[in-house]
């Protein structure tokens, strides 16, 4: 029923109007507190006493594995990566990982079930098949995987990477679930980010993804891109329904040569503007609506049959640095250079450095750089900011019962700018719960922040955030 409510309410939902007048900086909190609460003064002692508690929970473990490297820039490209044609340097990284690996899995006490694994990069595909299944049986003999039907193993690939020979092999390991990165189809716009790849191409790996029974397969796309207009994108969107994958990301590029150099090699004068942008996410959001997708909540779409929809719908919906996930009750072990763990109350970073994190392997160390250990008011703010964005909705009753306090004495001035929000229509109250309007949603990081408590710090410290735009 809610689902039904969702869709029908989706149809009409991107208005750019609203879209300008309520969209502002802010996190997109894939973490609360965000990564710069992160700070360095966190040590591997902590890390451990984290497994400890993380140990007597006995809770099921999620794990995410971090393979850095690709054989070519993307121009537009953000993530943690290194291009590289050097076969040894990808072997060393490999042989770290797998130490790490080793060294990680001896504190967790053997057995908890591991029923989510995700690999992302860089691209993972750019490892050989041998690389590939070598890594997956030492997570295997180290881990205790779930079985396939049981298991969500997903992976990130990068078409240009693989055949359908490949994605056989990857099935056959065990992963169920891949993520595409599509981007864009038209061929202009390709050449322009450097990142060339057919719609034949993706064509062929759709069929043998459907032949290989994969259970759930996802396209990246982005809007934003050099010469993206209303109508090229929604040629591509033709062309996206068309391949009818079961989810799909929409990301927002954010043009910031200053921090990424690469973007500096995009042809700048052929971005679209502002506005453009804002038409070009409201067309194809509605167009993606109209073809029966669900708009999952920042960037996500997922089909109603969705595992991704069928979560979110009966409250099991997550958000993690993957984006949203099925799997709610599990503490994530991040392996890999940069990978983020949260374990218990604990958020804990790898080094970003692939030499350093290579030094402390070799040294048998836990290659942590930084972290931050969560106060109970962190974990309430928490609890509150991921119902708000998974689930849509807020009850303090659920809150006040989770962390036995009194919600409206613990947050009175939060809730005086709910009520607020209530009047613009971002939110609709019913007794004392709230529920996020349809319209609400597409600026729901708005409300979010009211529960951010170090928002104001980096406000004043001139930090800079994302937004829609
Ligand atoms: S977008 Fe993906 S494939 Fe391209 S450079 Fe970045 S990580 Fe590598």
């Amino acid at each position: 029923m809610h689902l039904v409510k969702q869709q029908s309410d989706a149809d009409s939902l991107w208005d750019s109007e609203f879209i300008r007048q309520h969209d502002v900086a802010g996190p997109r909190y894939t973490s609360y507190p965000t990564a710069l609460q992160f700070h360095e003064e966190f040590t591997e002692q902590d890390y451990l006493s984290a497994v400890g508690r993380s140990n007597a929970s006995r809770m099921p473990l999620s794990l995410y594995i971090h393979l850095p490297f690709c054989a070519s820039l993307c121009y537009y490209c953000a993530c943690n990566k290194v291009i590289t044609q050097n076969e040894e340097k990808k072997r060393r990284y490999l042989d770290a990982l797998i130490k790490e690996i080793r060294i990680k899995s001896r504190n967790f006490e053997q057995g908890r079930p591991v029923y989510q694994m995700h690999w992302g990069g860089g691209t993972p595909t750019y490892f050989n098949d041998a690389e590939l299944t070598e890594l997956w049986f030492e997570i295997g003999r180290h881990f205790h995987l779930v079985d396939s039907e049981r298991g969500e193993y997903s992976i990130e690939i990068d078409p240009r990477t693989i055949d359908a020979d490949k994605l056989g092999l990857l099935k056959g390991l065990g992963f169920n679930r891949i993520s595409l990165g599509i981007q864009d189809f038209n061929e202009k716009v390709q050449e322009a980010i450097n990142r060339v790849q057919s719609y034949e191409q993706i064509e062929e790996l759709m069929l043998a993804a459907r032949n290989y029974q994969y259970r759930s397969v996802n396209f990246d796309l982005i809007y934003g891109l050099p010469y993206q207009t209303v109508e090229s994108v929604r040629e591509t969107i033709d062309k996206v329904v068309h391949l009818s994958p079961d989810r799909i990301s929409l990301f927002n590029y954010a043009h910031l040569p200053e921090r990424f150099k690469s973007q500096g090699l995009l042809p700048e004068e052929a971005l679209p503007p502002a506005e453009e942008k804002l038409q070009i996410l409201c067309a194809a959001s509605n167009q993606l609506s109209a073809a029966g997708y669900v708009y999952i909540g920042m960037d996500h779409f997922a089909k109603p049959s969705d595992e991704l929809a069928q979560a979110q719908a009966n409250g099991t919906l997550h958000r993690n640095f993957q984006g949203y996930t099925t799997y709610k009750d599990a503490d994530l072990v991040g392996l890999g250079v940069s990978s983020i763990s949260l374990i218990n109350n604990v958020y804990c970073q790898n080094t970003k450095s692939i030499t350093e994190y290579q030094a402390c392997m070799d040294d048998e160390v836990v290659p942590v750089t930084a972290g931050v250990v969560l106060s109970t008011d962190d974990e309430i703010r928490r609890a509150v900011i991921m119902s708000l964005l998974c689930q849509n909705w807020l009850v303090p009753t659920q809150i006040e019962e989770q962390f036995n306090i009194n919600f409206s004495s613990h947050f009175s001035s939060e809730i005086n700018q709910l009520n607020l929000y209530v009047e613009e229509g971002l939110l609709a109250r019913s007794g004392n719960n709230y529920h996020v309007t349809p319209k609400g949603r597409l600026v729901v990081r708005k409300i979010c922040m009211i529960f951010d408590t170090y928002l104001p710090q980096h406000m004043k410290s001139g930090r800079r955030f994302s937004r829609v735009l």
